[in-house]
């Protein structure tokens, strides 16, 4: 089946661009096919697919002119597995991405490995569709997979969250990650109980960035980077989520580990409403984590990135000690990096400090990177030092 593409489109297919967007289209329906995607006078340009999903509408997977079968998906994971061979081929880690959508020329679909599980996340119904043969290609070249679970992260009637195929997973599954234990559950809604995109901030901060000090995690979830940097010799923690579920999730991560609770707490409540707490009871930390989702709803308040991250970074300069450190993250995709440092530094301006930017992370090895898709880098992490 033909789609035939604007001018723009065809332009940046071109350039390496793999996704499209809906205004990209000169004429073509949403269907399960495959796509040759083809210029106005009928060129071949790519070939790819269409599918509905939060942002574009498709993709295209090669600009050859190959047969998108169970042998193409086969290869690609094949390239992908050999790009991971540095995690296969250590203990210390038994989770990470496996496949990264168009990082991996697969846009459209992720693949995390969960000690012996995979979780396939879809983010259009059209490989959705196609789930039997790609799952056929994954399990002949993952063969030591054991069970596969997968999210639906598109618009739908159906559950999100499924086992699909092999042995079920026990719930918690241990994972290690640099010989830390965490607890995740595979079918449980979207999130799993870690985001393995932040392995190397947890990384650091277990390696001796937490040592002796007061560690304070905001938007904390299940406390991963709690359990982080109480392996790394944190003097406390202290675990702030509006969630409920976060409080036995991250009791349960540093039993796991046989951490001393008496030193962690645990505080389910707004961010803003602890910084108001914090301040009531002169509490200070030397080290404040702010990882905050791109956008959130509360009861009274909207938070987005791009407006009020400054607020976060001007509260935490208020509860932070002399010299103290914050690790400010953020995976919204549409803020650029230099955009994103200008709100962190207008802030620690606006309340007169000196600070020092001292470490930044981008996403590890294994989250891939397309250059024409350059929605794909969407984490960005920058370690502050107040001065
Ligand atoms: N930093 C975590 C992941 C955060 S996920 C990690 O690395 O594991 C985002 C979390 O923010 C969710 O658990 C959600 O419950 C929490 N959250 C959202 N809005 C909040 C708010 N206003 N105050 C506190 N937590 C909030």
């Amino acid at each position: 089946m033909e789609v035939k593409l604007k001018k723009k489109a065809v332009k940046a297919l071109k350039k390496g661009e793999t996704l499209l967007h809906s205004d990209d289209l000169i004429d073509g329906i949403l269907t399960n096919k495959w796509i040759d995607f083809v210029d106005e006078k009928g060129k071949f340009v790519g070939k790819g697919y269409l599918g509905k999903q939060n942002n574009g509408i498709g993709w295209c997977l090669s600009r050859k002119q190959i047969s998108l079968d169970q042998d193409f998906f086969s290869q690609r994971f094949a390239q992908a597995k050999a790009k991971r061979r540095f995690l296969y081929e250590q203990t210390a880690t038994t989770a990470f991405r496996l496949v990264n959508g168009a990082g991996d020329q697969l846009g459209g679909m992720t693949i995390d490995k969960y000690g012996d599980f995979a979780v396939i996340s879809w983010y259009n119904p059209s490989l959705h569709y196609l789930q039997k043969e790609i799952i056929a290609a994954f399990q002949a070249i993952f063969p030591e997979i054991k069970g596969i679970y997968e999210k639906l992260r598109f618009q739908t009637e159906l559950p999100v969250s499924h086992f699909i195929s092999g042995t079920l997973a026990p719930a918690p599954l241990y994972i290690k990650e640099n010989n830390i234990f965490y607890a995740v559950y595979l079918d449980e809604g979207l999130m799993t109980g870690i985001f393995l995109d932040q392995r190397e901030v947890r990384h650091y901060l277990a390696q001796g960035l937490a040592q002796n000090k007061n560690v304070l995690n905001m938007f904390s979830y299940t406390g991963a980077f709690s359990v982080a940097a109480a392996v790394g010799g944190a003097k406390s923690t202290t675990s702030v989520d509006l969630a409920n579920r976060s409080r036995e999730k991250t009791k349960e991560q540093f039993e796991i580990n046989q951490l001393d609770l008496s030193q962690q707490k645990i505080h389910v409540m707004d961010t803003f409403a602890y910084f108001d707490y914090a301040k009531k009871k002169n509490l200070s930390f030397d080290l404040i984590i702010l990882d905050p989702p791109s956008f959130a709803r509360n009861k009274k308040k909207v938070f987005r990135v791009a407006k009020n991250y400054g607020e976060l970074i001007e509260e935490s300069v208020a509860i932070l000690n002399p010299k103290g450190v914050i690790i400010a993250s953020t995976n919204a995709a549409n803020l650029p990096a230099g955009k994103f440092r200008t709100i962190i530094e207008a802030a620690f301006k606006k309340q007169n400090v000196a600070y020092r930017l001292f470490k930044n992370y981008q996403l590890p090895q294994d989250f891939t990177q397309d250059p024409g898709f350059i929605e794909g880098n969407y984490l960005k992490v920058y370690l502050y030092q107040i001065l």
